[in-house]
C-alpha cells in the first residue's frame, strides 16, 4: 500500500489515539494543534467500555491506571452538606468487570500521544481551508504555508473547524442540549473527600466537587441554558455569568465562587451533540466529537472517540488505501452505534440540571437505586452497554496484488 500522509487537525483524545494507528500500519500521520502545547488541567472523566478494550490492545492501560482514580461513590448533599444520596460504584463496576477508571481528560490525552513516539506535530498551527485536488488535498495552515496530504482528518472537537470547512456552519449539525458546563481546578481547596464525587443540586442547577492528586480539587458546574440571558463571549464573562447563576446556592459554593479568579484551566461551554448525515466528503474524515459528539452526558466520548480513531485507521488498512471505500465502511460500522450512544445520553440530562423538583427527586432516587445491583442492571444497562464489535484488523489479509 502507498505510504499515505494523512494530517490530523488537533490532538486532544481522537487525533493522537488515530495517530497511534496509522502508524502501527505504515502511514504517516501529520498532527496539528492549535494551542501552543498540550492542553493540561481541564475535568475528570470515566472511561470505559470499547474505549478501554482499545487502550488495552494500545497497551497504556497501565499508565491510565496509574494516573487515574478509582471513584468509590458519588454523593449527592443538601444545602447544609448532609448526604441525600450515595451511589456506590461498586454495583456499576462490577457490572463493566471492573474495566472502569476515572481521568483528567489531559492526562488521557497526553498518554496517547506519548504513545505516539515523536509523531510530526505542528503545535500552534491549525489547518484552515482544504482544497481537493487530483492526487491529494492541499491545506492551507494557519502560519499562511500550504501543504499537500493525501488525506485530512478533522479531530478538532465539538467546535471543529475542518467540519465546518466541509459541511458549513456548526448551527446547522449542532443540537444544543439546553444547559452549559464550566469545569475548572483549585489548588489547595480545603474540604476533601477522597475519590467520592460529591455533588449538589437544586433545580435548573448542579455543582460537583472531586479531590484529586496534588492537593487539586476539580468543580464542575452545570445549568439551564434558560438561566443564562446573553451568552459569554470570553472567560471573564463567563466567570461573571457562573457568580450570577449561582449567587443563592449555599453548600460550599459561596467559597468555590469565592476563589474563582484562581481557578486553573477554566473550561465553558454549551452541553451540545453533532448529527450529522455523513462523516466524510472526499478526501477529508471527521472522528471524535466532530463527527458525532455525544455530549458530557453520556460519560464516554473519549472511549468512542478511540473506537472511530481505531476503526478508522483499521479500514483504511483494510482497504489497502481506498479512502473512499475506508471511510464508507468505517461510518457504516460507527455511525449506528453513536446514535444510540447519542440518545441514551439525552436521559442523564435531568440529572446534570434537573429541571424542576421532581426532576431532582427522581434522579435522587435513581442514584440510591443504582447502588444496588441489580437495580443498577437495570436502571444503567443502555448508557453503559457498548452493542458494537469491531475487527481485529490485524487479522485482516491485505491483497498482494494492491500491497506491490
Ligand atoms: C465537562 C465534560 C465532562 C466530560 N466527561 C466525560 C466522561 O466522563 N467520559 C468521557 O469519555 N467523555 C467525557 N466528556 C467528553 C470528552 O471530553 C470528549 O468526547 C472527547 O474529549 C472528544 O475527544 P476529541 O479528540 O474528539 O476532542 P477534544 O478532546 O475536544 O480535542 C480536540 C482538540 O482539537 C484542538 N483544536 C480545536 N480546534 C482546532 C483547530 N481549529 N485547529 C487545530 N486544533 C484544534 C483542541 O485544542 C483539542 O486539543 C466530557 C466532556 C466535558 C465537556
Amino acid at each position: 500500500m502507498k505510504n499515505l500522509r494523512i494530517a490530523i487537525n488537533g490532538t486532544g483524545v481522537a487525533g493522537p489515539a488515530l495517530a497511534w494507528w496509522l502508524k502501527q500500519y505504515g502511514l504517516t500521520p501529520i498532527l496539528f494543534e492549535r494551542a501552543p502545547a498540550l492542553r493540561t488541567g481541564g475535568y475528570i472523566i470515566d472511561f470505559w467500555g470499547v474505549g478501554y478494550d482499545i487502550a488495552e490492545r494500545m497497551g497504556i492501560l497501565g499508565e491510565l491506571q496509574r494516573k487515574g482514580y478509582l471513584i468509590e461513590s458519588l454523593q449527592l448533599v443538601d444545602r447544609r452538606g448532609q448526604s441525600v444520596a450515595i451511589l456506590k460504584t461498586a454495583a456499576l463496576r462490577s457490572l463493566l468487570g471492573n474495566r472502569f477508571l476515572s481521568i483528567a481528560r489531559s492526562d488521557l490525552a497526553a498518554i496517547l500521544y506519548r504513545a505516539c513516539d515523536n509523531v510530526d506535530t505542528r503545535f500552534g498551527t491549525s489547518i484552515t481551508n482544504v482544497t481537493e485536488v487530483s492526487d491529494g488535498v492541499l491545506a492551507t495552515l494557519s502560519n499562511g504555508r500550504e501543504e499537500k496530504f493525501d488525506l485530512v482528518i478533522g479531530a478538532d472537537g465539538l467546535h471543529s473547524e475542518i467540519r465546518s470547512l466541509i459541511f458549513g456552519p456548526q448551527e446547522d449539525c449542532e443540537q444544543s442540549l439546553g444547559a452549559y458546563v464550566a469545569a475548572f481546578t483549585l489548588s489547595g481547596y480545603p474540604v476533601r473527600n477522597e475519590l467520592t464525587y460529591m455533588t449538589h443540586a437544586v433545580p435548573k442547577k448542579m455543582v460537583a466537587r472531586c479531590s484529586l492528586r496534588d492537593d487539586e480539587t476539580l468543580f464542575m458546574f452545570t445549568f439551564h441554558s434558560d438561566l443564562v440571558p446573553e451568552l459569554p463571549q470570553n472567560n471573564d464573562e463567563a466567570k461573571a455569568l457562573l457568580r450570577a447563576v449561582f449567587r443563592d446556592m449555599e453548600w460550599e459554593v459561596p467559597s468555590i465562587l469565592f476563589r474563582l479568579d484562581e481557578a486553573e484551566d477554566f473550561y465553558f461551554d454549551r452541553v451540545s451533540q453533532i448529527h450529522l448525515d455523513s462523516w466524510s466528503q472526499g478526501r477529508v474524515a471527521l472522528i471524535g466529537d466532530a463527527a458525532g459528539c455525544v455530549s458530557l452526558l453520556a460519560g464516554e466520548g473519549t472511549g468512542l472517540a478511540i473506537a472511530e480513531a481505531y476503526a478508522l485507521a483499521g479500514e483504511l488498512q483494510a482497504a489497502t488505501g481506498d479512502y473512499r471505500l475506508a471511510f464508507q465502511n468505517y461510518e457504516q460500522k460507527l455511525k449506528p452505534f453513536i446514535k444510540q450512544k447519542q440518545k441514551s445520553a439525552l436521559k442523564m440530562l435531568p440529572f446534570f440540571a434537573p429541571k424542576n423538583t421532581y426532576q431532582l427527586f427522581l434522579s435522587r432516587l435513581v442514584i440510591r437505586a443504582s447502588s444496588i445491583p441489580i437495580l443498577s442492571k437495570f436502571l444503567m444497562k443502555d448508557l453503559l452497554k457498548d452493542d458494537i464489535d469491531l475487527p481485529d484488523y490485524s487479522m485482516i489479509p491485505v491483497p498482494r496484488t494492491q500491497i506491490e
